[in-house]
């Protein structure tokens, strides 16, 4: 198609925020903060890698996930412990925080809840910022690798996607079929994942995790959840996903309990004010 002739004044108009997010209530991080300084560990679980485990916080608790033996990235999913159809919402995560999510941010949960489910109060990767090549970590981009893409994409029948390993792992949970388990699976925040667009095509990347052991996510549940997280096949995705040829490692999940009197005067979010009547 021809260019017009204003092609270069159309695209220098600046662009506008979507979302301008200074309006969002914004998490008490002092009081969380406090919070889990007398808080107790009352669980963990190791992930396997290449697999995938559950967990279940409490409103007001905290969750730690951890790299422990080699750099690794996770996919996380998290449903409302009482009600499997409130889920993460990574499209809304990445429309009001943007493309990656650190300290302060929010896993909001679909509609019609939209509401805070956990708010991230520690990052140990937060300085890595935005890399040369537009990349950086823990995005809300991706969706999960799944074995679907890479039957369309090679043929191949591969079953240890993080797709896959959720889908296991939530069936198990809940004493669901893999049928009735897999629409509950859902777009992931990628735990320590190193990811971005490209300038010149747009077109999705990732590159080796910043991750090291001891780094961490910590989590303030925000409502009672009950959480999925899959160790990827990527391993720290410097080379392949959908394949077993990454060399892989497990990820430590820990839940904190916080003292009884910790939250004095804290509730958990209500779910969304709008009325839901559609103009009818
Ligand atoms: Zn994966």
């Amino acid at each position: 198609m021809p260019t017009p002739a204003d092609a270069d004044a159309r695209r220098a108009i600046a662009p506008v925020i979507c979302y301008p997010n200074d309006t969002l209530p914004v998490p008490d991080l002092a009081l969380y903060r406090a919070a889990r300084q007398g808080a107790e560990k009352t669980g963990e679980v190791l992930v396997p890698p290449r697999d995938a485990s559950v967990f279940r916080v409490p409103a007001g608790h905290v969750f730690r996930i951890s790299s422990v033996e080699g750099p690794q990235v996770g996919d996380l999913n998290l449903w409302n412990a009482h009600d499997l159809s409130e889920r993460f919402y990574s499209g809304k995560a990445r429309a009001l925080h943007g493309t990656h999510l650190t300290t302060g941010e929010r896993m909001w949960s679909s509609f019609p809840h939209l509401r805070p489910m956990a708010t991230i109060i520690e990052d140990t990767l937060e300085w890595y910022g935005i890399d040369q090549y537009g990349g950086s970590v823990h995005d809300v981009i991706g969706t999960r690798c799944d074995p679907y893409t890479g039957n369309l994409l090679s043929g191949t029948q591969y079953h240890h996607c993080c797709h896959s390993n959720l889908t296991r792992a939530l069936a198990d949970e809940m004493g669901m079929t893999l049928a009735e388990a897999e629409p509950h699976v859902h777009d992931v925040l990628n735990v320590f994942m190193c990811t971005g667009f490209t300038r010149d095509t747009g077109q999705y990347f990732m590159k080796a995790s910043p991750v090291r052991p001891g780094d961490h996510l910590e989590f303030f549940a925000e409502i009672d959840l009950l959480g999925a997280l899959s160790a990827c096949p990527g391993g720290d995705c410097s080379s392949e996903h959908s394949s077993d040829s990454a060399a892989c490692h497990p990820l430590l999940v820990e839940i904190f309990a916080p003292q009884a009197d910790a939250l004095a005067g804290w509730t958990p979010p209500p779910v969304n004010g709008y009325d839901r009547s559609h103009g009818r």
